[in-house]
């Protein structure tokens, strides 16, 4: 599947892209998968109606057109972002994110096809956990400034940033299968959703680019402005390094 036969690391990556290895979450955090999914379709239809009828009362319905692109624009920034830090910073020890965010990210470009293994709730329970408090949040603000068209266009938004960070690891898991349903086939064709081709690029040398896997809309533009290299800079200038340097260094320090 991809075109190198080594990863960023230079480790070698399995010819069948999978690893053969089961892994299940923990009882407590599956727990928290499968609520929060269910949950999930549930806050983000309150949060729709809320601000909708606001909207409408308003006679600013129309903003709902403008809300819906930016909001999926808005997912696929943050799926590109959480993949580069996850990919860039940091290592699978690292406390907190170690687990949950770094090694499932690098061990993908291992076995880019050890997610097409995985169930809905596998999938999807790891995001909609992230996004619970935020529609949360969304429903609280509503309820304590109900007047404001502002917080409502800014929630739809939220929603639908949510809703594509939700379905990010769907279509990434569609952009690594041998065949998908003829709906996700058109979908990825029409560009709406992560395409296979496009995707590929990520995991070709220099592997440091097409960060973004909800539809990769961004990917043309943040690699026109060497958007992941400049953040690099500034973190690096703000004493923040990447693994990549930090290995380099501690290598140094040991020699
Ligand atoms: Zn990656
Ligand atoms: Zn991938």
């Amino acid at each position: 599947m991809p075109a190198s036969l080594v990863n960023r690391n230079g480790a070698p990556i399995s010819s069948s892209g999978y690893s053969g290895i089961v892994e299940h979450s923990g009882p407590m955090h599956s727990f928290l998968e499968y609520s929060t999914s269910i949950v999930f379709p549930v806050l983000f239809a309150l949060n729709l109606h809320w601000a909708g009828s606001r909207l409408y009362e308003l006679d600013l319905l129309w903003l709902i057109a403008l809300a819906i692109p930016l909001g999926i624009i808005g997912g696929d920034l943050v799926s590109g972002i959480v993949h580069w830090a996850a990919d860039t910073y940091c290592s699978v020890d690292t406390p907190v994110v170690g687990a949950s965010l770094v090694k499932p990210f690098r061990m993908h470009h291992v076995y880019p096809r050890d997610i097409c293994t995985h169930g809905l709730i596998e999938t999807v329970g790891n995001v909609c956990i992230l996004a619970f408090p935020l529609l949360l949040l969304c429903l609280y603000l509503q309820w304590w400034l109900p007047d404001s068209a502002l917080l409502a266009f800014a929630v739809v938004c939220m929603a639908f940033v949510c809703v594509a960070t939700v379905a990010t690891n769907q279509f990434h898991k569609w952009a690594h299968q041998e065949r998908v349903s003829k709906v996700a086939h058109w979908l990825q064709r029409a560009r709406l959703v992560l395409e296979p081709e496009h995707h590929r690029l990520h995991h070709t040398e220099p592997f440091n680019k097409y960060y973004c896997i909800t539809n990769g809309w961004l990917n043309p533009l943040l690699n026109r402005i060497d958007f992941f290299r400049r953040l690099e800079g500034t973190l690096a200038f703000l004493g923040i390094e990447t693994a990549k340097v930090k290995e380099m260094s501690s290598r140094r320090v040991s020699d």
